[in-house]
């Protein structure tokens, strides 16, 4: 287990996203991808937001993202779950562009948390002009060697052109950033008035999060400092004065993540077993669309 220093935790009095003041512990749950140590889940009782409670300092968060098996920054083969893990990857990158071109064809993307890229060098190459934005440095510089691309930290952010974006994307990234509502607030800056911005988040309304309980995969703290549902991601999107359009599925992401829980439950990689929750997760599902392990919510401004 990789060991972080043990230090002071930010305890959050009041709702970061409404303000409310009638919280409730929801779930303990382990850092079982890192360090072992154990964080708390608070619900809002007056939006409905999961937030992890206690939280690391912003200075300390990067320890927690050094590890070697941090896929989404790492290209290089490792066995069978790293070789599924690249073919998938380059699947979605092709549904990603296959969906967002469905509401523009051509134009300015900014992607927030591109980590290394992949997905802003598939647009750049069918001539969209790209722009990433990814904290992790490593991921950055291989963004820029591998692929020419243009991407800055975090803090570039508020530096970019107003209404210069006609479409945002966030693929898994809102549940890492400290403050949801500011990261709101930037984006609705950046885009155009006709813009589109696309949040994809993991939804711990999910069958298989109900089955895993604290193990599931998705809960990923302290990395993951937000817990959304259709209905808290829905809340802070009005506050901010998004409508959400559509909303859909992310059906690979219950395979996934129901491997990991599996792993985190009983110590294995189980891939028949991953693969029958996945697909139940997926079935069930069907039936309930709020249910899907991930969701991607496609905003439009609201007309004010
Ligand atoms: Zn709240």
């Amino acid at each position: 287990m990789f060991h972080v220093e043990q230090s002071e935790k930010i305890h959050v009095k009041n709702c970061p996203v409404c303000k409310g003041e009638h919280l409730e512990k929801f779930l303990d749950i382990k850092d079982y991808f890192l360090t072992g140590e154990e964080f708390g889940i608070t619900e809002c009782k007056k939006c409905g937001l999961l937030f992890t409670n206690p939280r690391p300092d912003e200075k300390e968060l990067p320890k927690y993202y050094e590890s070697v098996d941090y896929l989404s920054h790492s290209k290089e083969d490792r066995g069978v779950f790293s070789r599924l893990y690249n073919i998938i990857r380059a699947y979605s990158v092709r549904k990603k562009y296959g969906l967002i071109t469905k509401y523009k064809k051509n134009g300015k993307l900014l992607d927030i948390g591109c980590g290394t890229g992949e997905v802003l060098n598939y647009f750049s190459k069918k001539g969209w002009e790209v722009k990433g934005i990814e904290p992790a440095e490593s991921a950055r510089t291989f963004a820029r060697k591998n692929y020419g691309l243009s991407v800055s930290p975090e803090k570039e952010i508020d530096n970019l052109e107003s209404d210069g974006f006609d479409v945002i994307t966030l693929w898994h990234v809102l549940e890492h950033v400290t403050d949801p509502v500011k990261r709101m607030q930037q984006i609705y800056r950046l885009l155009k008035d006709d813009g589109i911005l696309v949040i994809a988040l993991p939804n711990h309304k999910a069958w298989e999060a109900e089955k895993f309980s604290s193990y599931w995969a998705a809960w990923d703290v302290p990395r993951h400092l937000f817990h959304f549902s259709k209905e808290s991601f829905g809340f802070l999107a009005r506050q901010n004065h998004f409508e959400v359009i559509k909303t859909l599925p992310m059906k690979f992401d219950s395979y996934y993540v129901s491997l990991l829980s599996l792993k985190y439950q009983s110590g294995k990689m189980n891939y028949p077993k991953a693969f029958y929750f996945g697909m139940r997760s997926n079935f069930s599902a069907k039936s309930n669309e709020n249910s899907y392990s991930s969701l991607i919510y496609i905003l439009k401004k609201k007309k004010s």
